[in-house]
């Protein structure tokens, strides 16, 4: 890991004034991810690098998806009725500024006897109805690989969960800790999805290729979510070749995230209106399976909800109006009476 003040020294600037910030919200940048950096200012620099915006925030929530309040056990967030979240660790290869957990980067150790995994293990054991758990944190992949297969296996035992997803940044920002070892010990719970994060065309290197295929060859299916980032990647030509290159190596765009409403990030966040028009002309211009959705991750914990760009321009008796993805205008003809119902679901439910 790199301190603030041996980065600083590196890319020559005085980082004096950042002090503040990385005293509430430490700086963690690994050397793999800090050599992804071209120029000061860059896409990846701006996801690592402190911000002074960060202290003067004064419109998000220290907890935007309320995921304490809706927390029955340590650690565990139990929103929608068939899955959990559970989060396992607390570390990651290194610090996003735009975190949506930032307040939980308290450089705490991750706990670590199996009587830490109880209460979780207990309350999805105790509860039929969830089939499905996604290990988050932090970064589960961190985890020394005894832990990891020590949590998988416990939840292995619990016959109605069928379906274990885990959520890493590390394929794509430490790709060497993925190996076949690793990968073959994922494969022995299957089904088990992997999401990795990735936000920018530069992260996608022979070395996270590498990582990713160890993953692919492993039969784990990989998705993948992005952040919509200001100063970042919040542009259609930058986006159309993350999500095509991430399909090249096998890993398939899931969702595109409009950023949380978290304290600290604001500098970061787009208008909702930037990732529509992105869905809007990426769509049918690059492959079908590199489209992701765009989401809102509501306040409060309300849930994820999509958003897609209306490409309806007019509904009458006959027909509706529709724009294609070339701009030009067509038209679909209505059955009979279907005027009413087919407004009714667009706009006016
Ligand atoms: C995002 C999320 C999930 C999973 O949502 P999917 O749409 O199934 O990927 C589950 N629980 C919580 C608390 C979440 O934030």
């Amino acid at each position: 890991m790199l301190s603030l003040h041996d980065f600083a020294k590196k890319w020559e600037f005085d980082p004096a004034p950042l002090d503040p910030v990385a005293a509430r919200y430490p700086f963690r940048l690994n050397p793999y991810f800090e050599g992804l950096i071209q120029s000061r200012g860059d896409a990846i620099w701006n996801q690592v690098v402190p911000d002074a915006g960060e202290l003067s925030d004064q419109s998000g929530f220290e907890d935007p998806l309320s995921e304490e309040r809706l927390s029955p056990a340590p650690n565990l967030v139990h929103r929608y009725p068939n899955r959990v979240l559970w989060l396992v660790n607390d570390r990651c290869a290194l610090h996003c500024r735009f975190c949506t957990r930032k307040r939980r980067w308290t450089g705490r150790p991750a706990p670590e006897g199996p009587s830490d995994l109880k209460p979780a293990l207990d309350y999805i054991a105790a509860r039929e109805q969830i089939v499905d758990v996604l290990l988050s944190g932090g970064d589960p992949l961190l985890l020394a690989e005894e832990r990891l297969h020590q949590i998988l296996s416990k939840l292995r035992e619990i016959k109605h969960l069928q379906i274990i997803r885990i959520g890493s940044r590390v394929p794509c920002a430490l790709p060497g800790a993925v190996t076949p070892r690793l990968a073959a010990m994922l494969s022995s719970f299957h089904p088990l999805y992997l999401n990795i994060h990735f936000n920018h065309p530069l992260e996608i290197t022979a070395e996270s290729a590498r990582a990713c295929s160890i993953l692919a060859n492993a039969g784990i299916p990989l998705g993948s979510q992005t952040v919509l980032l200001r100063g970042v990647n919040d542009s259609e030509t930058i986006l159309a070749e993350l999500f095509h290159k991430l399909l090249s190596i096998r890993v398939r765009p899931y969702y595109l995230m409009q950023m949380d409403l978290t304290a600290g990030t604001a500098h970061f966040r787009t208008p909702v209106s930037t990732g529509l028009r992105v869905l809007r002309l990426l769509r049918n211009r690059i492959s079908g399976p590199a489209m992701p959705h765009f989401v809102i991750d509501l306040p409060g914990g309300r849930g994820k909800i999509p958003l897609l760009p209306n490409m309806i321009r007019e509904i009458n008796d006959k027909e509706m109006i529709v724009e294609n993805y070339t701009g030009e205008f067509c038209l679909y003809p209505l059955l009979e009476g279907e005027k009413d119902a087919l407004k009714a679901e667009m706009a006016e439910r």
